[in-house]
């Protein structure tokens, strides 16, 4: 079987699905690996690279043959329709806000299988886009809020007197979130966070952050997600953040609801009552904002009591790390594959759960039941 690999044209995307690593595993496989050419360059991998660890360099635009076509950026729907019939995607499909992506992909005669779709359990974990990339995006808010913040994050003892360590809240304590507490507590700070999943105390504990006990019930969905609080649930889980919020030196929030717009935890309110020279960064920008008025690729001043602070929302942020993210991105597209490529033929095991749940397009028809319910 023939692994394509596109070169990403999605403006400010920097990653690609395929690292000299995943080619190898692919190779070893016997997978054919093509990468059109540059398509590692926002990630600093040359065609060099790829072609030492075994894929032929082919032209961006080439036509595709049949075969496997690896992604990032969700696919056009112009871009499904010219792909050959019975070709499989594996990628990032954001189905439920790609609607007319699907449809095309059905209509194409497309297999495609979105990686962000698949259950979260113990054998998906080499394969999980979504826990490698919110990984990094965790670490990445931090750096962002650090040099956004004009002052030391930990606490330092000199001669000529001490600094205060920076308070920082982290409010959604996910995959993204647990990162971003382990890396502001390794710079220093003193790091609390909230969350409402029943389990994310334990969590937020383990990777040493203080806990925020709101006292308002948990609320777990299914798949380990958190369920969306209730008109009246959610305002008092503002109002009891407040004095948190205005505590704070830096508010780093990334707290999502699969398939609903991202919840908004603190208003403008809450932000005008911060001090000056505080920091928020907002991971949920792009899906409707944790934080009224940031706006996703916007870093801008906001006026508090006595001065400014700072509201950074934030866009393609794994891309601000694409050599690793590509790392980690193209060996879960290998490690996908690897379920679907048996002795360098491919074979669509229905019947593995992984396959099965991932699949959102297969021979003209769609497979999940709950994006087909979208499209209706
Ligand atoms: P996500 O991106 O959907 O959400 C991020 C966080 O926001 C979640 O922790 C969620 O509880 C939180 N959140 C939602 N509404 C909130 C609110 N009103 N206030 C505060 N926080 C709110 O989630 P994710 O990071 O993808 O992780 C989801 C779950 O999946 C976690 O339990 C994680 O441990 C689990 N997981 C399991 C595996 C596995 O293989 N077993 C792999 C990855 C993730």
């Amino acid at each position: 079987v023939v692994v394509r690999v596109r070169a990403e044209h999605s403006p400010g995307e920097k990653r690609v699905a395929a690292s000299p690593e995943s080619v190898r595993k692919l190779a070893a496989a016997g997978a054919s690996v093509e990468i059109e050419s540059g398509a590692g360059s926002g990630a600093l991998i040359s065609d060099a690279a790829y072609r030492d660890a075994g894929a032929q360099i082919v032209e961006p635009g080439t036509p595709v043959g049949r075969g496997i076509l690896f992604h990032v950026r969700p696919l056009l729907p112009a871009e499904l329709g010219a792909l050959p019939q019975g070709m499989v995607t594996i990628g990032v499909i954001d189905p439920f806000q790609n609607l007319g992506s699907v449809a095309a992909a059905r209509d194409a005669g497309i297999s495609a299988f979105a990686l962000d779709l698949l259950p979260r359990i113990s054998r998906a974990q080499s394969m999980d886009v979504l826990s490698s990339q919110a990984l990094l995006a965790g670490y990445r808010l931090v750096t962002l809020a650090a040099d956004a913040f004009g002052r030391m994050f930990g606490m330092t003892m000199t001669a000529a007197g001490t600094l205060a360590p920076a308070r920082v809240l982290v409010l959604g304590a996910g995959v993204a979130g647990l990162q971003t507490i382990a890396t502001a507590k390794r710079l220093g700070a003193v790091v609390s966070a909230n969350d409402v999943r029943a389990a994310s105390a334990d969590e937020v504990r383990s990777v040493g952050g203080t806990f925020i006990d709101l006292d308002l019930g948990t609320a777990d969905a299914a798949g380990g997600y958190a369920k969306e609080l209730a008109e009246d649930r959610a305002r008092r889980q503002q109002e009891l953040l407040a004095p948190h919020v205005a505590a704070s030196d830096i508010v780093i929030t990334t707290a999502a609801v699969p398939g609903r717009a991202a919840p908004r935890l603190i208003t403008a309110q809450m932000v005008a009552a911060m001090k000056p020279g505080s920091v928020l960064v907002d991971l949920a920008a792009e899906s409707g904002g944790n934080i009224e008025g940031s706006v996703a690729g916007e870093r801008r001043a906001v006026a508090v009591a006595g001065g400014l602070a700072t509201l950074i929302g934030v866009r393609d942020i794994q891309s601000d790390l694409a050599p690793d993210a590509s790392k980690l991105y193209g060996m879960n597209c290998a490690n996908f594959a690897a379920l679907i490529v048996k002795e360098g033929q491919l074979v669509l095991d229905f019947d593995d759960e992984l396959v099965a749940g991932s699949a959102v397009t297969h021979d003209g028809r769609i497979v999940s039941d709950r994006v087909a319910a979208a499209l209706q």
